[in-house]
This record gives C-alpha cells, sequence and structure tokens, in this order.
C-alpha cells in the first residue's frame, strides 16, 4: 500500500504523523511512503533521514492527497485536506468530530475511510491512542508550573522541592486518572508534598499502591477540594467525566481566597476547565492572572513538546497503522473490535453512534 505523510497545516502544529523509524516499519512490511518536503524539519527528522528509512519525498501535500491509499497525521483535516479525500482513501489522525460539524459533511462528502485515534480501544477499558497524549500533558504540567511559580511569570517564588531546612512546595492534583498520575509522579519526583484527589475508590486504592506514600490520597469532595486547594502552592486540574464537560470544582470564590502568586494549571481545559476562571490559552501566551493566582490553561499542552509527542505517538499508533496496510481497511476492522471502535466515517457515512448522535445524523 502507498502510505501519504503530508505536513500538518494547523497553527503551530508541528507534530508529525509517521516518523522516521515508523516509515522504516512500514516499509519493512513492504509498503511505500510519501512524506512531504520538511515534514518534520521543526522536530529535527530531516528529508534525508526519511528517506534514509526509504520514504521518497513529495514537493506537495495535494501530490501526496493525490497518490496515497492512506493517509496518516496527526490533526483532524483542514478544508483543504478533507476536500482533498477521496473515495476509499483511508485516513488515520486525529478528528474530534462531535462538536466539527464542516469536517464530518466533509468526511461523509469525500467517500474516505476515516478512523479516529481518540476513539480506538483496548481490552482493559482504556484509549490507547489518547493516552500518550495525557501522559505528554500531565507530566508538563509540573513542568509548566514550576516555572509558573516564578517571580518573573507572577508567581510566589518557590522551588517545587524546597531546598535543605526549607520545606518543599505542595502540589494538589485533581483527578488522578492518566494526566494526574502522570503530574503527581513529577512532582513528587522533584521532591515536592503531593496530594491527589479522586472520586473512584479503586483508583485511590491503585494511587496508593502505585506512589508508596510519596504522594498522599483523597477521596474528592468539595470540602476536600477547597482544603487542599486553599493549601496548595500549585494545583493541576486533570479530570474527566468520559462524553461530558468537566465539572467546576474550583469556583472563583476559591480563587480569590487561594494565597498570593500560587498557580492553577487546568489541563481540562480541553473539556472546558475544572476551574471557574480558566479559560483557554496558548503556548504564546500561556498564563494570566485573577485575584493574583496565575492560571496555565493551554488546550493543546502537547504541541509545546511535539518531539516527543510524535514519538510516543507513533509508538502506539504503529501496530493498528501496520494492520490496515498489511490487511486492508476491510480485514483489518473485522480481525479487531478495538481498532473498528476507531471507525467513525466510512464511505459515505456516520459510523460512530456519539457523533451521530451529537450531529443528529443517521447511524
Ligand atoms: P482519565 O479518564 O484517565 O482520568 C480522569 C480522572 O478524573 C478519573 O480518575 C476520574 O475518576 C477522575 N474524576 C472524575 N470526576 C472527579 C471529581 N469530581 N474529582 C476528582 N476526580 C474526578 O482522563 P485523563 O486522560 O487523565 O484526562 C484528563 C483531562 O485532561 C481530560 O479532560 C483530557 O481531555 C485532558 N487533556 C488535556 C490536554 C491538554 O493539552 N490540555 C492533553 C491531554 C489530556
Amino acid at each position: 500500500m502507498l502510505i501519504g505523510v503530508p505536513k500538518e497545516i494547523k497553527t503551530r502544529e508541528y507534530r508529525v504523523g509517521l516518523t522516521p523509524a515508523n516509515v522504516r516499519e512500514f516499509i519493512a512490511h513492504g509498503h511505500s511512503v510519501l512524506v512531504q518536503k520538511n515534514a518534520a524539519y521543526e522536530i529535527g527528522f530531516t528529508d534525508t533521514d526519511y528517506m534514509a528509512a526509504g520514504a521518497a519525498i513529495a514537493d506537495t501535500a495535494e501530490e501526496i492527497f493525490a497518490k496515497a491509499e492512506m493517509i496518516v497525521k496527526v490533526k483532524e483535516p483542514q478544508e483543504s485536506e478533507y476536500t482533498q479525500l477521496r473515495e476509499g482513501q483511508i485516513l488515520y489522525t486525529y478528528l474530534h468530530l462531535a462538536p466539527d460539524v464542516p469536517q464530518t459533511d466533509g468526511l461523509i462528502k469525500s467517500g474516505c475511510v476515516a478512523v479516529a485515534y481518540e476513539t480506538v480501544t483496548d481490552s482493559r477499558g482504556g484509549l490507547p491512542l489518547l493516552a500518550p497524549m495525557s501522559e505528554v500533558a500531565g507530566r508538563m504540567s509540573i513542568q509548566a508550573g514550576a516555572h509558573a511559580l516564578e517571580m518573573s511569570q507572577g508567581g510566589r517564588g518557590m522551588l517545587l522541592g524546597g531546598v535543605p531546612g526549607v520545606v518543599p512546595a505542595k502540589v494538589t492534583v485533581i483527578g488522578g486518572g492518566v494526566v494526574g498520575t502522570n503530574a503527581a509522579r513529577m512532582a513528587a519526583g522533584l521532591g515536592a508534598d503531593v496530594v491527589i484527589l479522586d472520586r473512584s475508590i479503586p483508583r485511590l486504592a491503585q494511587l496508593d499502591d502505585l506512589f508508596q506514600g510519596r504522594a498522599k490520597t483523597v477521596f474528592s469532595t468539595a470540602e476536600a477540594i477547597e482544603e487542599h486547594v486553599l493549601s496548595a502552592d500549585l494545583t493541576v486540574g486533570a479530570v474527566l467525566i468520559p462524553g461530558a464537560a468537566a465539572p467546576k470544582l474550583v469556583t472563583a470564590d476559591m480563587v480569590a481566597h487561594m494565597p498570593r502568586g500560587s498557580v492553577l494549571v487546568d489541563v481540562a481545559i480541553d473539556q472546558g476547565g475544572c476551574f471557574e476562571t480558566a479559560k483557554p490559552t496558548t503556548h504564546a501566551e500561556p498564563t494570566y492572572v485573577v485575584d493574583e493566582v496565575v492560571h496555565y490553561c493551554v488546550a493543546n499542552m502537547p504541541g509545546g513538546v511535539a518531539r516527543t509527542s510524535t514519538l510516543a505517538l507513533n509508538n502506539a499508533t504503529l501496530a493498528h497503522g501496520l494492520a490496515l496496510a498489511d490487511k486492508g481497511w476491510q480485514q483489518a476492522l473485522k480481525d479487531d473490535t478495538h481498532l473498528r471502535a476507531g471507525l467513525n466515517v466510512c464511505e459515505g457515512k456516520v459510523t460512530y453512534e456519539a457523533v451521530a448522535r451529537d450531529q443528529n445524523r443517521d447511524y
């Protein structure tokens, strides 16, 4: 099969669908790969690296969309991209279709077979192609929070781990899923005093076992949140209620009573945020201040560390990508119900129930 890898065109998106290492895997399986010129230049993969892995280089995205049987990307196709997709062509990428009617219309019209990373499942009930980005965002939340605690950023001038003779900062993590666990690991690793709140008792038991006292677990109630947010130097919001907007667990009133210069990192901002005072920001201007509390609310945190994110995403997408190329989409989806769960639009029809329901379409 001919696999095509266009350069991403969304503003400040530097990730890429295939790394040279994954190109080599596709070539070893007998496929050909066409990569757009300078597709990953900014994150340190050159055209020479891609050619060494066995890819051919195309000057334009148009050439790739016209020739490839499967397009491998990162972000949802933009209008100039989905209008180039054609019948039977496989699109393997993040789609996030539910709120995006124009893209859904475009994919339906194209007749392509669109497999969305974010809805592929695994046998443990997880979302394995979404998890690596939560890992990245969780780890990054502490890096971003530590920076925001510095005086120059409006923070209260605290080092997360303290120094001998000076107590460390307190980090409160609300939500102990993938983001929260990775945030807590980084914070504990830096020597901070860490508390994780979650509503799931089995999850709290797992976390207690995992951290062995290096992070404390607390059942999440409004009272517990208030107590641990008001006493924190850095609070990370990492809750998720699948399919719903994030609950506003930290009120504007609580924020007003937080110590001057404390920091909030709302990772759940892509679902609306779990702090009442949160609004989405970008990597260009990641923070703003409300009531002397620094807010970091970047909606696409993994984009800030695009090289690490690309490598992590490629690790997660490879096996299913190879299955689609080796077997063709019909057989690959028939053989694997978890990959089948990724099918969102197929040859002119929406095939994912939640998208059809949210957009009042036939399913
Ligand atoms: P997850 O499902 O692994 O974890 C969510 C956790 O929140 C669960 O353990 C759940 O029990 C807990 N929770 C639910 N309600 C709670 C409450 N009231 N109090 C405390 N805990 C509660 O999800 P995840 O992968 O960790 O993702 C968390 C959020 O981060 C999601 O909104 C996700 O979309 C977002 N995210 C954002 C970025 C970004 O760039 N901003 C990147 C990746 C993920």
